[in-house]
C-alpha cells in the first residue's frame, strides 16, 4: 500500500487515537480489502470536523467508511485516514412531522424505531444494512416510492471547506441510485431529516417488516458474503440480475468470487476472494452483457480507494 509520509504535528495530534494497519475487510460485508493506514470512529460532527481539518491541512487522504455493505475496498487498503461510521452521529430527534437522524444510524435500527412510535412508510429500510448517510447519498431503495429521495425533506453535510450546509431535497438531484452528492466524495454526510406523514399500528408496520424480511430471504442469496445487488438496473429496461442471468453469467467465477447460482446480480465471496478477484468478475459480466445486449451496465458498488 502507499503509506503517507509522516504525519505533521497538527495531525499526530489526533492521530494518537487512531489504530494503525486495520483490516477492512471483517468491517466490509463481502469481506474483502487490505488495511486503513490509520482507523478513526468519531461519535460526533464536531470531533469529525476536527480531523477533517488537520487531516486536508496535512494533505492526507480520507475515506469514510459506513458498514461496508456497498463497498469493493483494494487489496492494498486504504492510505491515510478512515472514518469508521458505524456509531458516528446515532441520534434520532422527532420534530414535527419529521425526524432527524444521524447519518451513522443503521437503517434497520431506524425502521425498528419508526415502527415501535407508530409511523409507517420506513417497512423497507428493514432489509437494507447499511447506516443512513450512505443510503442518502445513494437514494437507497426497494422500489419505485420505496427509496430515500421519496422520504427525505433535507441532507445536512460537511462540506470540503468544512462549512456544515443543509440541502433540501429538491437541491440533491434524486434519481435512481444517485444523487448529487456522488459527485462530492468529499462530503461528509452529518444527518438527513425525513418526512413522517403516515400513523398506523406498531404491530401492523411490524407484521409488514416481518413479511419483507421473509420475502427477501427467499429471494436473495443466503450466503454471508455479499454486497446486495452489484449492479444498477438499466433504465427504461429489464433489470441487471435478468440480463446477467440470460447470459448465462450465473454461477461464472474468479477465484473465490463467483456470480450467485440464486440472483445473478448478487456477487458472492466463496472464502477467501480478493478484490482483484471480484474486480475482474464484474469486469466479466460488464463484458459480456454488453457483446450479448448492448447494454452498458453502471456499478452500484462503490470501489475504493476509487
Ligand atoms: C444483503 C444486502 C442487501 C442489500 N439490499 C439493498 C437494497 O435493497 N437496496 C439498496 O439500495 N441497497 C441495498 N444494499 C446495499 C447497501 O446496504 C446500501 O447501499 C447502503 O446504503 C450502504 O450503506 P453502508 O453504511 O454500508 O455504506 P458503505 O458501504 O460503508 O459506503 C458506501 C459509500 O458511501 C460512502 N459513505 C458512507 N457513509 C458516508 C457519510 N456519512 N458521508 C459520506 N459518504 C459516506 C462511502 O465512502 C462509500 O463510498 C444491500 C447490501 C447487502 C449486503
Amino acid at each position: 500500500m502507499t503509506t503517507c509520509s509522516g504525519p505533521p504535528p497538527s495531525l499526530a495530534a489526533v492521530l494518537k487515537t487512531a489504530r494503525r494497519q486495520v483490516p477492512l475487510a471483517p468491517l466490509t460485508s463481502w469481506g474483502i480489502g487490505g488495511p486503513a493506514e490509520y482507523l478513526l470512529a468519531p461519535r460526533t460532527a464536531a470531533e469529525a470536523a476536527d480531523l477533517l481539518a488537520a487531516a486536508r491541512e496535512a494533505g492526507w487522504p480520507v475515506f469514510f467508511l459506513g458498514r461496508g455493505s456497498n463497498v469493493l475496498i483494494a487489496d492494498a487498503g486504504l492510505p491515510g485516514i478512515t472514518l469508521h461510521l458505524t456509531t458516528f452521529c446515532q441520534e434520532i430527534e422527532f420534530g414535527d412531522g419529521s425526524a432527524t437522524v444521524g447519518a451513522g444510524v443503521y437503517l434497520p435500527r431506524l425502521a425498528g424505531v419508526l415502527a415501535q412510535q407508530g409511523w409507517a412508510g420506513y417497512e423497507f429500510l428493514i432489509g437494507i444494512p447499511g447506516t443512513v448517510g450512505a443510503a442518502v447519498r445513494l437514494n437507497a431503495g426497494t422500489g419505485p416510492g420505496q427509496e430515500m429521495a421519496d422520504r427525505v425533506v433535507s441532507v445536512t453535510v460537511l462540506t470540503d471547506d468544512l462549512q456544515v450546509r443543509t440541502l433540501a431535497a429538491a437541491e440533491l438531484g434524486f434519481g435512481y441510485r444517485a444523487s448529487l452528492l456522488l459527485e462530492q466524495p468529499r462530503w461528509l454526510i452529518l444527518a438527513a431529516t425525513l418526512r413522517l406523514a403516515l400513523r398506523e399500528a406498531p404491530a401492523a408496520i411490524l407484521a409488514r417488516q416481518r413479511a419483507i424480511i421473509r420475502t427477501r430471504r427467499a429471494k436473495f442469496p443466503a450466503e454471508k458474503l455479499t454486497c446486495g445487488s452489484v449492479f444498477k438496473n438499466p433504465p427504461g429496461g429489464p433489470s441487471a440480475g435478468w440480463l446477467i442471468d440470460q447470459c448465462g453469467c450465473k454461477g461464472w467465477a474468479v477465484g473465490d468470487a463467483q456470480v450467485s447460482t440464486k440472483h445473478a446480480n448478487f456477487l458472492i465471496n466463496r472464502g477467501r476472494a480478493t478484490a482483484a478477484q471480484m474486480q475482474a468478475l464484474m469486469n466479466a459480466v460488464q463484458e459480456k452483457v454488453w457483446q450479448e445486449h448492448g447494454i452498458a451496465l453502471a456499478r452500484e458498488v462503490v470501489c475504493l480507494p476509487g
